[in-house]
């Protein structure tokens, strides 16, 4: 079972420059396969969604993260989402800017909803 600090431990070393590449794509695949292993265990139907970012990033792409996105309406506890809504944030807090299609290949890298999955999943 992968823990919220190994996936925050992974992502924070994917974003450190001073990290080598080889070992950033390492970390990102670790990430990769935490994610998709933690998001499986979600109990409502959901997809991958990215959200354009409103900033580009150094390298001119507008790609930002990517998100768990609700196929259902469902709620526990305190948190309540409709369709169409992120786990981090409702549709209409992404003002437009989630885009409609899945991106190929991809992986949730949304920390917020990692994070918000893993309490979901693992309630104390
Ligand atoms: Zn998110």
């Amino acid at each position: 079972m992968t823990t919220l600090q190994e996936i925050q431990y992974l992502q924070n070393r994917i974003k450190q420059r001073s990290v080598a590449w080889n070992d950033r794509k390492l970390a990102s695949e670790k990430l990769k396969v935490a994610s998709d292993s933690l998001c499986s265990k979600l109990p409502f139907k959901w997809q991958i969604i990215g959200a354009e970012n409103c900033f580009n990033n150094h390298n001119g792409s507008s790609h930002g993260k990517e998100h768990i996105v609700l196929e259902q309406d469902w709620s526990q506890g305190r948190i309540k989402r409709k369709i169409g809504d992120a786990l981090c944030k409702t549709s209409a807090q992404f003002k437009g800017n989630l885009s409609l299609e899945p991106w190929e290949g991809s992986y949730v890298n949304c920390k917020a909803c990692l994070e918000k999955a893993f309490k979901i999943i693992n309630p104390d």
